[in-house]
């Protein structure tokens, strides 16, 4: 393997980085399917899956030749020309889903910035001015800007930044008559993640979604599902929705779309998407050709009865580990989640710890994420080998024995 570069330690990100994260002591260096290096050499399986970002796992053959080729074709031409791998990205994300328009972001957050604004604008054109209610969930994610982290259900994140977006109400997640409880002819959008993710990986029940998009109809709302986390393959069908007989307005969906290069798209129907005109909109990278690109093998990918099959065997074998594991240390009250999103809720006496298991599991050589401070979560590559799974699984037992023993 290549020498590291000696003169970069983990010292200099406390120097020259703005102080937002804490990340690990260890800085990964190369990464290949679902193992990466640090550069001291140490080998881990990755279970983070680069936070559900690297589905193909690292460095995939088929994205790198793609990445290869058309970063010798062209990379950027911006909004004023189209491209040919935007164009063909969007009809396939089309013909797979409820969607007859896209609009590609650069990540998350954009794409939910895009998808709010469009919600507010459908109803305030196509109703009146005063439509402009967003109900949306305690402990959601939808990203950073000030906008979308005003409808996340995290006030922590969005104090502190002056004036918040206005007419934002949040209720408990999966209870419906909380949500009757608010909703009235003023409301413009739910917005929701079928299975919430930063929040603790609590999939919506089929009951909750079903009665809101009810809800919705009745109002004339738009249900906007935030599928950047759960989407692509991630639940096992391409989309979460798909599990539950229940079409959004608008969804969106970013992390492992690129794969691990950024891109991020909305999509809604040809009604919807007709209240905007030019430049009501619009972004300078957004739907760049050497994005789409990626993106559009990551699709192709990831879109396949083979692939998606196997999600559902890698999910039953994470669950038996994990059973097994729990069997013999207790230290779960609950393992849950759909697909390869899961979450493993720590037991009472072991509260608050999650990060802390994080760091024992690295050392012994996997490395997982937390879900808040007391679920660890699992977003392996889609492709995760099996063996990977059970020597992940075995290191994570040895970090679970020491754990408890520190109880
Ligand atoms: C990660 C995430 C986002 C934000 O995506 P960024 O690319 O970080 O802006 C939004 N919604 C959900 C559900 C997410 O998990």
């Amino acid at each position: 393997m290549k020498k590291h570069d000696s003169t970069v330690t983990r010292k200099m990100f406390d120097q020259v980085i703005l102080p937002v994260y804490a990340p690990a002591q260890f800085i990964p260096v190369k990464g290949k399917d679902s193992r990466i290096w640090d550069q001291q050499g140490k080998e881990y399986i990755d279970f983070s899956g680069g936070i559900a970002v690297t589905a193909l796992g690292h460095c995939h053959p088929q994205l790198v030749a793609t990445l290869k080729s058309q970063s010798e074709t062209l990379w950027h031409t911006s909004n004023i020309f189209t491209n040919e791998p935007s164009l063909r990205l969007a009809r396939k994300l089309i013909d797979a889903t409820f969607a007859e328009r896209v609009f590609f972001a650069n990540s998350g957050c954009e794409a939910n910035e895009a998808a709010f604004k469009l919600a507010r604008h459908y109803t305030i054109t196509s109703h009146n001015t005063y439509k402009t209610k967003i109900i949306a969930f305690h402990n959601a994610f939808h990203g950073r800007t000030l906008f979308t982290v005003s409808v996340g259900g995290k006030p922590k994140y969005s104090t502190g930044f002056g004036p918040k977006p206005a007419d934002i109400i949040h209720v408990p997640f999966n209870n419906l008559n909380a949500v009757k409880a608010v909703i009235n002819d003023q409301t413009c959008a739910i917005v929701l993640e079928p299975i919430q993710g930063e929040g603790g990986i609590t999939p919506a029940t089929p009951e909750f979604l079903q009665g809101v998009r009810t809800l919705c109809n009745n109002y004339q709302a738009l249900l906007v599902m935030d599928e950047v986390q759960c989407g692509m393959g991630r639940s096992g069908k391409l989309f979460t929705y798909m599990h539950y007989k229940v079409q959004p307005d608008i969804l969106t969906t970013a992390k492992a779309l690129g794969g691990g290069f950024p891109i991020s798209a909305m999509l809604t129907t040809a009604k919807i998407a007709a209240v905007m005109d030019v430049n009501t909109h619009g972004t300078t990278h957004g739907g760049n050709p050497l994005a789409c690109a990626v993106a559009e093998t990551v699709l192709d990918i990831i879109n396949s009865p083979e692939v998606l099959n196997g999600i559902n065997k890698r999910h039953k074998r994470f669950m038996n580990a994990l059973n097994i594991i729990n069997a013999k240390y207790q230290i779960f009250i609950q393992i849950r989640g759909i697909g390869l999103l899961l979450g493993a809720e720590l037991a009472p006496h072991f509260r608050g710890r999650a990060r802390e298991l994080l760091h024992i599991a690295a050392n012994k050589g996997v490395i997982l994420l937390n879900a808040g401070p007391n679920v660890i979560r699992f977003a392996p590559s889609l492709l995760v080998a099996f063996e990977d799974i059970d020597q992940g699984m075995e290191c994570f037992e040895k970090a679970i024995s020491q754990f408890s023993d520190t109880n």
